[in-house]
């Protein structure tokens, strides 16, 4: 039996079916509006808020 969610990435709109094999399974199948980021724009976001958190090189 597969058990598949089907929810929304809010960064990119892009549809997903999230299995129980995903990390975030529990918390969409517990609640099917929360907020969901695909695998790519979590990937995205967590490189440019390391961009950010590098101090800017002294000139
Ligand atoms: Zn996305």
């Amino acid at each position: 039996m597969s058990v598949i969610v089907e929810t929304r990435c809010m960064m990119c709109g892009k549809k997903y079916q999230v299995d129980k094999e995903h990390p975030d399974f529990k918390k969409l199948e517990a609640n099917p509006s929360v907020t969901f980021i695909c695998d790519i724009c979590n990937y995205r976001i967590r490189h440019e808020s390391e961009e950010k958190q590098k101090e800017p090189k002294p000139m």
